[in-house]
């Protein structure tokens, strides 16, 4: 088969690596991919935004599958134009990605099918959302609608930051997506992922995982789109990830399916453990990032013949291997804010040899002979192991060889794991 893998992150190269394992395929693509991709694919400069120019590239190169992996263009309707085209591509399709593109009927969602989440409202205007938030008390959630590049939830601890977090939201900060808006109560607990793929009808479980948010060590800082993560994750014991199931994931599925919108793809589940047990967080319409990374290298089937079975409704389970992955995110020195690019990244190829290791890279260019650091995030170092202390220690092996200037990482990813 021959495949198309649209993106750029570590995810798309965690993807690109597993799929390249796949007996099925005859040639990967990845648009527009980045160097380490560029090792296990053949990466075309067509943006991941150009829905008209992947469908051309798709067509004329008789592509046999395609795989979209991030949310801008799941909700964006990719999906749809590929398929109108005439190529086979695992979605969800845009009217399913609403449960990643609307908070709103997500929630909605929720009440009707009796998933446990946290009291809610949707507004369309700043008054009476101040009013409700102000009911509920502080710290109090602000949640923009739609999609907002992860940047859409503000936690309020006071009156003063709920009321400028709702005039920022209507005032157009994070422009369209925050003309309607969730207000919801705040939930104490600790959160977990949990992933499972969906032919439409049939969902099978793929696996739980942790990230690491916050840019510093301990949990501080600014957050970012994900500084590390493992998996399996032990807050999930296989109680909670049949609950994950029964109670979350399966009704959610069929409520779609009795919609018209049968959800065909990857679902994540973002969940709260609470102290009156698991909550829902989010859903997104897709593997998560960094989460990806580290379970693919647990995958011991084919992931392109299981992709492939979700898009054909013929879903069957899943082989893990038993190994913990965890992986580290390296960054570069300003990340999440403005940062510094064009450095060029050392020890790559020494770092890669050692055992268990596996390097994915999220935002770096080949210029000449050299790879660079192009990214915010820039590699995921990514270890298999025995427990999480023997991945953990693996991958900070490996961190210690790669070198470019002002490159950083948390030196604790883990550590919720490693404490229990
Ligand atoms: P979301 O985009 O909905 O996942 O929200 C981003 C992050 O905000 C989550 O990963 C949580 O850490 C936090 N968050 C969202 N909703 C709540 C809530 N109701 N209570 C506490 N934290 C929340």
């Amino acid at each position: 088969m021959k495949v198309l893998l649209v993106g750029s992150g570590g995810r798309e190269h965690a993807l690109a690596w597993a799929l390249a394992k796949s007996p099925l395929l005859t040639k990967l693509y990845c648009a527009p991919g980045n160097a380490g991709i560029a090792q296990v694919a053949e990466c075309v400069p067509i943006a991941a935004t150009d829905f008209a120019g992947l469908a051309k590239f798709a067509v004329e190169t008789r592509i046999d599958f395609a795989v979209i992996a991030a949310d801008a263009q799941l909700v964006g309707g990719l999906w749809d134009v590929l398929e109108t085209a005439g190529i086979r591509a695992l979605g969800p399709s845009k009217g399913a990605a609403v449960l990643e593109g609307s908070k709103g009927f997500v929630k909605d969602l929720c009440i009707e099918v009796g998933i446990p989440t946290a009291a809610y409202k949707r507004f369309t205007d700043p008054a009476p959302a101040k009013i409700f938030a102000d009911s509920l008390g502080y710290p109090v959630v602000i949640k923009a609608d739609g999609l907002a590049a992860g940047k859409g939830v503000i936690i309020a601890g006071d009156k003063a930051e709920s009321e400028k977090a709702i005039n920022f939201m209507f005032e157009g900060g994070f422009g369209d997506s925050g003309h309607a808006i969730v207000v919801e109560e705040f939930m104490e607990g600790e959160e977990a992922s949990f992933f499972a793929l969906s032919d439409g009808t049939n969902v099978i479980p793929l696996a739980g995982a942790q990230d690491h948010k916050r840019v510093g060590d301990g949990d501080i800082g600014p957050n970012t789109g994900g500084m590390g993560a493992y998996s399996p994750a032990p807050v999930l014991t296989p109680a909670l990830e049949q609950v994950a199931m029964e109670r979350f994931i399966k009704p959610t599925v069929a409520a779609m399916a009795a919609r018209g919108l049968p959800y065909i793809g990857v679902l994540y589940l973002g969940l709260m453990i609470t102290k009156n047990g698991p909550k829902l967080v989010e859903y997104n319409a897709r593997f998560g990032d960094p989460e990806c990374q580290v379970l693919m290298p647990r995958l011991k089937s084919d992931l392109l013949a299981t992709l492939v079975a979700a898009r054909d409704e013929n879903l069957s389970p899943l082989e893990w291997h038993d190994e913990v992955a965890l992986t580290v995110v390296m960054a570069s020195k300003g990340y999440p804010g403005s940062y510094e690019k064009g450095h060029v990244i050392t020890g790559l190829d020494v770092a890669a040899q050692l055992p268990g290791v596996t390097i994915f890279h999220a935002g770096t260019q080949t210029h000449g002979n050299d790879i660079v650091a192009t990214g915010g995030r820039v590699l995921n170092v990514t270890a298999v192991g025995k427990d999480v202390a023997e991945a953990r220690d693996r991958a900070y092996a490996a961190v210690a060889l790669i070198h470019w200037e002002g490159a950083f990482c948390r030196r604790d990813i883990g550590w919720r794991a490693l404490n229990r």
